[in-house]
């Protein structure tokens, strides 16, 4: 999954090239400009010497240095009008020869000061559902590609409400911070909808953090999380930070003293940091309750919206055709 040492490896360098890129092309289209109107070579020479003059009068001394800054400024700004006007006359944009980024919030290089920007994230797990399978379920599964039809005539109501629910919560993610526990037997769409979800999402720019739920205990085996992370930041963003998380299958895993208490910090983490999980289990509310500490079951039946998969067997609707 996302934030592996590799993945981060391999989306560094696409943002490399994708600035190499940018600013040769930006490069490019300043030798055009240069070709076809001379003017603009000599004004951008002429604006490179003014920055350098301004650099000569803070270096005279403070006597008349507002007056010599001002008159340069003045020429600063004459020579960029006189250039905006040559482009436009040409038909180009004022910004013709500027680099153009991907993502002007950050100019392409992943990070606004010290903060990640919004960009590497969404990349980094795009790189991240690319490594572990998920990005075909993305390819596959989507609200749109989610047919009523193939359900029995008996549960289609149920089934079109819990599209309802989740395609709602997806839409409205900004100021609906729901939790979400998916209940129900194999092959009966909680996969497909989650996955739903998380691609409406990933394409609004949230980060979401889909996992199995026995590889987020696995990924917490120490010596393998220290070999695939590349420092300790990196597991609360992933599971702890992420705008949703995403567990499938609880209760596929093997359930340790260990593992609940990792469990209930990562439910009761998000809860309070009002950041949506949506859990997918096949198990049963007497099941859940038998393998759980209460103070997970606690949190589950009490701060969950609990979505029920049931009443029919999608598999026999398949075969009869
Ligand atoms: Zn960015």
């Amino acid at each position: 999954m996302g934030y592996s040492k590799k993945n981060v490896n391999s989306v560094y360098e696409d943002f490399e090239r994708i600035r190499d890129e940018n600013k040769a092309q930006a490069e490019s289209r300043l030798f055009e400009v240069y070709a076809k109107c001379p003017e603009i070579k000599a004004i951008d020479k002429e604006l490179s010497r003014v920055g350098l003059d301004i650099f000569g009068a803070t270096m005279m001394g403070k006597e008349g240095l507002e007056k010599r800054l001002n008159e340069l400024q003045e020429k600063n700004e004459l020579l960029q009008q006189r250039r905006i006007e040559l482009l436009r006359d040409m038909g180009y944009d004022a910004d013709y020869t500027d680099i153009k980024y991907n993502c002007p919030l950050c100019m392409d290089t992943g990070y606004q000061g010290a903060k990640m920007c919004q960009c590497l994230k969404t990349a980094l797990t795009l790189k991240g559902y690319e490594s572990s399978g998920i990005l075909n379920l993305l390819k596959s599964q989507s609200f749109e590609s989610f047919s009523i039809d193939v359900y029995p005539q008996e549960c289609q109501s149920i089934m079109q409400k819990n599209y309802k629910k989740l395609h709602k919560f997806a839409e409205n993610f900004e100021t609906n911070k729901e939790f979400f526990l998916l209940a129900g037997g194999t092959g009966l769409g909680k996969t497909h909808l989650s996955t739903s979800v998380a691609k409406v999402l990933i394409e609004k720019g949230y980060d979401v953090v889909y996992e199995i739920a026995q590889n987020i205990f696995s990924d917490f085996d120490t010596d393998r999380f220290r070999d695939r992370y590349s420092d300790s930041e990196l597991l609360s963003e992933k599971y702890l930070d992420c705008d949703l998380l995403i567990i499938d299958d609880l209760g596929t895993e093997i359930v340790t003293n260990y593992t609940v208490s990792y469990l209930y910090n990562i439910i009761n983490t998000r809860i309070n940091k009002k950041l949506p999980i949506i859990i997918s289990t096949n198990l049963s509310a007497k099941e859940i309750k038998a393998m759980y500490h209460e103070r997970i079951t606690s949190r589950l039946f009490g701060e969950f919206t609990v979505i029920k998969f049931e009443g029919c067997d999608i598999r026999k609707k398949k075969i009869s055709g």
